[in-house]
């Protein structure tokens, strides 16, 4: 048995809220990952086996290597298409908003979510979170999204309208926000919460493969040169830098996705507890931290970066060089020794 962690009045008023409406409308954040796109897809099956008319809006696009996921094809790319966005979010009674935690996260929907009058539950697992729903689950205690997801439909009592896309979708989040089950997932209930989802049908060997082994050949050749060329190892605070240019980017032609994963890279190496990768895109400059152990990468993102995230994943961005990025980022490490070692 799973034990309760989403409180019995947030379930019974969720649960009233579905009820109730039929137009439902899933939203997650901006350059959704796994986990933002397992969730999502995740709830929209279970809300379309329970009869809802249901739509996912994401920001922007997301990676290749997410497209098979089931129900992929059916999301609401606003970028892409502002009007079908505006039209659905202005239809909506009930909006649920999945993986963030402030408005901010979401950019250019941010207004529509302002001004709609639909009810709204928030389900997420970041730190501190806005308070911009009438329903707010919030568990940052959780691993994945995906989980929680799966913990709201059981405590619902509707288990049986889980089929085999939303247990794979669900899985994937778990996935995927856990680096495949090698960090932050020592908890017991997300084994107990993956044998109900192979019950279900869902073939987990294959779904890794899906995700983990879909490199093009220009991806493992930037990750080759990367690796060899531009990571810098402080071994006094047990840190590794990798970092890439614009014209880098060019050089490989590298398009959205390639460079995913990368930062986590450096953390199998002996004695590294902490990776930054630092990447000039064309307008801004992004920051990925990670980390094994203890090391608060979220606070080193706040702190010189005004970003944020969890414990052992993180990030931010920087409006200014990639080299005034690079010096901040080594400046700040002899502040954070104590930390590191
Ligand atoms: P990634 O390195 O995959 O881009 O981001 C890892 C995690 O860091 C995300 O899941 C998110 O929680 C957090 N994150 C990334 N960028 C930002 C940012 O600019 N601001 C905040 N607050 N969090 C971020
Ligand atoms: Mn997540």
């Amino acid at each position: 048995m799973l034990s309760k962690i989403i409180t019995e009045g947030n379930i019974q008023k969720a649960e009233k809220l579905i009820n109730k409406y039929d137009k439902i409308i899933i939203v997650t954040h901006t350059s959704p990952d796994g986990d933002a796109l397992g969730s999502s897809l995740g709830l929209y099956h279970f809300l379309t086996e329970y009869g809802k008319q249901v739509n996912v809006i994401v920001p922007n696009d997301f990676p290749d290597f997410l497209r098979w996921m089931p129900g992929a094809n059916e999301i609401i790319i606003a970028d892409q298409n502002f009007d079908l966005t505006t039209e659905v979010f202005d239809a909506s009674e009930l909006i649920f908003f999945l993986d963030f935690n402030i408005l901010k996260r979401i950019e250019q929907l941010e207004p529509l979510v302002r001004k709609s009058k639909a009810k709204k539950i928030l389900i997420d697992h970041h730190l501190d979170p806005e308070n911009f729903c009438d329903i707010m689950i919030s568990h940052p205690e959780i691993a994945s999204t995906g989980e929680l997801i799966f913990r709201f439909i059981c405590r619902m009592g509707l288990f049986e309208y889980v089929n085999k896309s939303c247990a794979e979708c669900i899985y994937t989040g778990m996935m995927m926000d856990t680096g495949a089950f090698t960090y932050n997932s020592n908890s017991p209930s997300i084994y107990y919460i993956i044998s109900e989802l192979l019950l279900k049908g869902i073939d987990k060997d294959a779904i890794y493969s899906r995700i983990y082994c879909k490199f093009s050949v220009r991806k493992l050749r930037m990750q080759g040169y990367i690796l060899y060329k531009k990571m810098e190892i402080f071994r006094n605070y047990k840190t590794a830098l990798l970092s890439l240019s614009y014209e880098e980017h060019q050089q490989f032609k590298s398009q959205k996705g390639d460079t995913e994963g990368f930062v986590n890279l450096p953390l199998t190496i002996d004695n590294i507890v902490f990776s930054a990768f630092i990447r000039e895109e064309k307008d801004i400059v992004r920051i990925s931290l990670r980390s094994r152990g203890n090391f608060p990468t979220n606070q080193f993102a706040n702190e010189v970066f005004g970003g944020g995230g969890h414990l052992n994943a993180s990030g931010g961005e920087f409006n200014g060089k990639l080299e005034e990025a690079l010096r901040l980022f080594e400046e700040a490490l002899p502040r954070y020794k104590h930390l590191l070692i």
